[in-house]
């Protein structure tokens, strides 16, 4: 029997990493089944088990369940420490490892499918959410010339940066007037919404790049406003999807496919 993974989350319906890594698996010649796994919200650890005791090799989490993978994991990786989060469970002789690639994955959509180099860069990330914690570390090992970190409850970015150190500024909208940045990338989920986070004119740089984590067919209400201000060069999520999806296929199988022809492939479908 082909080993099996899935990916774990409440809805699931809607994932595309069974089509990502059914893609992965045939660009490499793995013998792998990857399926959805619903999981009621409160049986995150019940069902995991259920899955793992079934000869399960992996699983991608989703929301809402990143913070119970991370405790559930009796291993951690650094990047999944610092996330304080899990997208990526790996089961391997009796072990449960945890890791999170998320992060590597909006830095490689950043700088290989976008071709951003980030060194130097002033890049400001909206949000304080456990998106927004996940990419900071892999961020930071980036060396922008500052990271700062801008929520609508100050106090939750504040604590944040303090968690990573100092190593960025952290504070309101209303904070960011008159400042510009390179790189923005917004890790709201207003966007889910329909809605734009309270950024004030005039904070992208010339030749900026804008970066929603959310994806779909239509432009997000961040990158209209992106789009509108002047910003040079607008990306959606979808990148950063097929990425973290190459990085736990990684952490699996020891083999990086190739994501870029993935994701032209998923762009095609979305624009079909
Ligand atoms: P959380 O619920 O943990 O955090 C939500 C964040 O958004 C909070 O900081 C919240 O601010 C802020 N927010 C919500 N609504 C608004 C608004 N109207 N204006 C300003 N700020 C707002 O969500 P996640 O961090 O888990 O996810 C964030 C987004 O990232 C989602 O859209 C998700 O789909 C996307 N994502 C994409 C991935 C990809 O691979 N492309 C991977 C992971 C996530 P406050 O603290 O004030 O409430």
């Amino acid at each position: 029997m082909p080993d099996q993974y899935a990916v774990i989350g409440n809805p699931v319906d809607h994932s595309q990493s069974p089509l990502i890594h059914a893609a992965f698996a045939r660009q490499t010649g793995e013998d792998l089944e990857y399926g959805r796994l619903l999981a009621p919200k409160d049986a995150f650890c019940a069902s995991a088990n259920d899955f793992r005791t079934r000869g399960g090799r992996g699983l991608n989490v989703t929301l809402p369940f990143k913070g119970a993978a991370f405790r559930y994991a009796a291993f951690l990786s650094e990047r999944a420490s610092a996330a304080q989060a899990v997208n990526t469970l790996k089961f391997e002789r009796g072990v449960i490892f945890g890791d999170n690639t998320d992060g590597a994955g909006l830095v490689n959509d950043l700088t290989q499918n976008l071709g951003r180099v980030l060194s130097g860069q002033r890049i400001l990330l909206l949000g304080a959410g456990g998106a927004a914690r996940g990419v900071i570390e892999p961020l930071l090992q980036q060396q922008p010339a500052q990271l700062t970190l801008a929520n609508r409850t100050p106090d939750k970015a504040q604590r944040l940066a303090r968690s990573f150190g100092g190593a960025l500024e952290a504070g309101d909208y209303a904070a960011l007037a008159g400042r510009q940045f390179d790189v923005i990338v917004n890790a709201t989920s207003a966007s889910l919404a329909g809605e734009l986070p309270p950024l004030p004119p005039g904070v992208f740089a010339r030749g900026a790049l804008a970066y929603d984590m959310m994806y779909g067919k239509a432009e997000t209400p961040f990158l209209a406003f992106a789009r509108s201000q002047g910003a040079a060069r607008l990306a959606d999520g979808l990148g950063m999807l097929v990425e973290q999806a190459v990085e736990s296929f990684f952490v699996w199988r020891g083999l990086r496919p190739d994501g870029a022809a993935v994701l032209k492939q998923l762009r095609q479908l979305q624009n079909a």
